[in-house]
């Protein structure tokens, strides 16, 4: 069994503050580039040859990859805005254990622990 460590890492004022902050501009970001795939998607004529849907269709289906996961992140961002409010940000949604400070503030979004975020993509080792 691993080593029991004392060290609760729990959140300061001033680093919630900053992840807030971080976080805002993250899901700002987002939020752009979603507006910009928005854009970019409007297709203006239906009618056409053959070879100009067959690349639309394909542009269609990047952009789709874009948006979602840009809606995916955006998603992530409001679920740990949320989880600030309430107290439990930091802490892994599957075990419960706080998750290292340094992974939270490489990824101010993440929901889940290393170990818990390795066994759930299932691939790899
Ligand atoms: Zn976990």
């Amino acid at each position: 069994m691993a080593t029991k460590k004392s060290n609760k890492e729990a959140f300061t004022a001033a680093e919630i503050k900053e992840l807030k902050k971080h976080l805002m501009a993250l899901k700002e970001d987002a939020l752009a580039r979603l507006k910009n795939t928005k854009n970019m998607d409007m297709p203006e004529a239906e009618v056409g040859d053959d070879i100009d849907n067959a690349s639309k269709s394909l542009d269609k289906e990047i952009l789709f990859e874009l948006s979602s996961n840009a809606h995916k992140t955006i998603d992530q961002i409001e679920a740990a805005l949320r989880k600030i409010d309430k107290g439990i940000y930091g802490t892994c949604e599957y075990c419960r254990q706080p998750i290292s400070k340094k992974r939270m503030k490489a990824l101010p979004f993440a929901r889940y622990c290393v170990n818990c975020q390795h066994s759930n993509e299932g691939s790899g080792h």
